[in-house]
């Protein structure tokens, strides 16, 4: 009854979801009563794109697809490879039934991360360093820098034909171990809150007077973007991915929510749920929080996406109880699933839970009219497809510039010369002699970290385009200079010849969430020794620690004339340089505290116990050498 009652609407009346003159809710209804409840639960999954066809695309009403951390098409694809790719499956949506078109996913996290030659932008910890100065002089924060990075970043996502980025991550990681602590901006909410400005250049600046919680993505060059992770992601025992949260309610109201409320008053237009627990209880199953204070008290009215496969993990073991997991997500109030690990099991089971009534069929519309809306809102059905006329966008010199302008403000300045009045930074560009070493001193794989081309970020120095920091130091010293690179030379080797100055450029490997946490955050054994080695035998020494989060360093503190911290730079290693030799001053402001010994952990600003090596906020500042 229902498919030929659906099918006589369709073939006899106006249809007016197709009419872009008609408000945006009015398409969706229009659109909604004419679908059947396999099309409506279609339309709540996303897959990965590695096991999607046009086909499955066309004939499950799919509403979406993601390229996950390892679902690159290839490597090197370029941009146009990825708008053909991107077609292709859309053109699979198009020609379903109703003819809905899906939206595609990706973790764009620091630029468009997973494209050859896009630009990589600092990862966020770095981007929570920066400052600019206020009316009065003072450094303050600088939120229309990120609001510039993503228009910029979402510009590169289109551009390949994709709508849709899981970005911003808003946690406030409060513990150094999580091996996700680099995609948090900071430890203090406040410094997250002001960040969340991403959002008005990912997906442009909504409109003056728009009703609180409704999304809003202002056409052809920008996205969607995706708060992430709902809620109390950064604020796992130890730093332990995925784990869970012990805080209670005042707690985790006032650290770990309050960049919800900017993001949402932003018009962010999707959250995604974290896969960590709240005392006890999983994110993907919590509908207090994720019905009850998200949709109802917050008024977000976007879609809220699981995490990949985190419906499924709602009961220990996965998919043990499949249609219970589903069930207690869907109802918590999770309106898309990232890749159930079945898809079409989903939609089986999902369609029983509606029948048992053990899912109501409101809470099903409430998914897809908020999934749908987004669609509506963003002009997909009358821009579904992309073409080539940005393909050019990607990497372009005016983002290049952008990410070096953001390097140069996230580096801070750790210490600058043995006493204070012996600064050893900025550096002479013309001095004889230079000594560079260091495993991060010339690999842009390390410089950009996990989330760059490769899920783990493993692709050392050929992965993609860039200037590496020791390319940005030999561009900006003198031609009379000799500059001298060994990644990890020995001491005698550094001895046998007269350097003036050393540049050690060291730090983490590239990880990401999975591989990335770590108990003990002490830099690699080789890292150590090219510290040594170099600082030993060279006049003055300066340590550029590469790393995306605060690591063990005290006890080689005194052997360091200078030391900065670089994070995770991103494609751009220029903007080292630039300031390095002093032609930007030196103005970022820890995002992070600084400890001393990990056993001091987690150990936040205004924490009883605080006492580190350098505080949240310090930085030393330099002035340019070559400004007027
Ligand atoms: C991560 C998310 C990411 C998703 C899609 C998950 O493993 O937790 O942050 O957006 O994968 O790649």
């Amino acid at each position: 009854f229902l498919c030929l009652s659906t099918l006589a609407l369709a073939q006899t009346e106006d249809m007016k979801y197709k009419d872009p003159a008609e408000p945006v809710i009015v398409r969706v209804w229009d659109l909604m009563r004419r679908m059947t409840l396999e099309e409506k639960i279609g339309q709540m999954v996303q897959i990965d794109r590695t096991a999607a066809t046009a086909e499955i695309m066309k004939n499950y009403s799919i509403g979406s697809l993601l390229s996950g951390g390892g679902s690159v098409p290839r490597p090197q694809a370029t941009a146009r490879d990825w708008v053909d790719m991107v077609n292709d499956y859309q053109n699979g949506s198009l020609s379903s039934r109703l003819g809905i078109p899906m939206i595609y996913g990706i973790d764009a996290v620091h630029g468009h991360n997973n494209v050859y030659k896009a630009t990589i932008f600092p990862h966020n910890i770095g981007l929570g360093c920066t400052r600019q100065k206020d009316q009065q002089n003072n450094l303050d924060l600088d939120p229309e820098l990120v609001k510039r990075i993503g228009a910029a970043t979402a510009l590169e996502v289109r551009a390949t034909g994709i709508q849709y980025a899981f970005a911003p991550c808003i946690a406030v990681c409060r513990d150094p171990r999580w091996g996700r602590c680099y995609e948090s901006y900071s430890e203090d909410h406040k410094v997250v809150q002001e960040m969340t400005e991403i959002i008005s250049g990912l997906q442009g600046e909504i409109p003056s007077g728009s009703p609180l919680g409704v999304p809003y993505v202002g056409g052809k060059t920008k996205v969607a973007a995706c708060a992430k992770h709902f809620v109390g992601d950064g604020g796992t025992i130890r730093g332990i991915d995925e784990n869970n949260t012990v805080i209670d309610a005042q707690g985790l109201f006032d650290i770990h929510m309050p960049a919800y409320y900017n993001a949402i008053s932003k018009g962010v237009s999707t959250v995604m749920v974290s896969y960590s627990s709240w005392n006890g209880k999983k994110m993907h199953a919590n509908r207090e929080l994720v019905t009850g204070f998200l949709k109802n008290i917050l008024k977000f009215r976007g879609f809220v996406i699981s995490d990949w496969q985190g419906v499924d993990r709602i009961t220990d073991p996965p998919h043990a109880n499949y249609s219970h997991s589903l069930e207690v997500g869907i109802n918590a109030g999770i309106d898309m699933v990232m890749v159930p690990y079945n898809y079409t099991e989903f939609i089986d089971s999902v369609v029983e839970s509606v029948k048992n009534n053990r899912i109501s069929m409101s809470r099903i519309d409430d998914a897809v009219f908020r999934i749908l809306r987004v669609k509506f809102m963003m002009g997909l059905f009358e821009n579904p497809l992309a073409d080539y006329s940005l393909v050019d966008q990607i990497g372009n010199q005016e983002h290049r510039d952008l990410a070096r302008e953001a390097v140069r403000k996230s580096l801070v300045l750790l210490k600058n010369g043995k006493s204070a009045d012996e600064p050893v930074l900025p550096l002479p560009k013309n001095a004889s002699k230079i000594f560079v070493a260091g495993s991060h001193a010339n690999n842009l794989g390390n410089q950009c970290g996990g989330w760059t081309i490769d899920w783990q970020g493993l692709g050392g120095n050929n992965r993609t385009a860039g200037t590496t920091i020791l390319s940005g130091i030999l561009n900006a010293v003198d031609g009379g200079t000799e500059v001298v690179y060994s990644e990890n030379p020995d001491a005698e080797y550094v001895k046998s010849d007269n350097f003036s100055y050393g540049i050690v450029v060291v730090g983490e490997p590239p990880y990401a969430e999975f591989g990335g946490d770590n108990q003990n955050l002490t830099l690699p054994e080789q890292s150590l020794n090219t510290i040594k080695n170099v600082c030993g035998a060279v006049d003055k020494c300066v340590v550029v620690v590469v790393s995306g989060r605060p690591v063990v360093l005290e006890p080689y503190l005194s052997e360091m004339d200078a030391l900065v911290a670089a994070w995770l730079p991103g494609t751009e290693g220029q903007g080292v340089a630039d300031v390095l030799f002093g032609d930007y001053g030196f103005t970022g402001k820890l995002s992070r505290t600084w400890f001393k010994s990990v056993d001091q952990l987690p150990m936040n600003v205004g924490d009883a116990h605080y006492d580190p090596l350098f505080p949240f906020g310090f930085g030393l500042e330099t002035r340019p050498t070559t400004s007027s």
